[in-house]
């Protein structure tokens, strides 16, 4: 099983916010959410870097897009499409 991708969430020191999003990095899902207690995490201790899959259900550190054209390659890529 290959690590996912580590794509870290850096946000330029300066310029306008960027409307980045996340991704799941096995399904290429958007529909990730921040864990809860709900999902078995006590958000002070826990790793908020790493987020919920709601799909897959895979707990990650999303990979983080900027633009929907990354993203499509992205997504084209967890699919397998050629
Ligand atoms: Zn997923």
């Amino acid at each position: 099983m290959t690590r996912p991708v580590r794509n870290h969430h850096a946000r330029p020191a300066h310029g306008p916010p960027v409307a980045e999003f996340p991704a799941c990095p096995r399904c290429g899902s958007r529909d990730l959410h921040i864990p809860t207690l709900a999902d078995g995490v006590v958000p002070e201790t826990d790793n908020l870097a790493e987020w919920v899959c709601d799909p897959c259900g895979l707990r990650t550190t999303p990979v983080w897009f900027e633009d929907e054209e990354a993203y499509g390659e992205f997504l084209a890529a967890v699919h397998g499409a050629t």
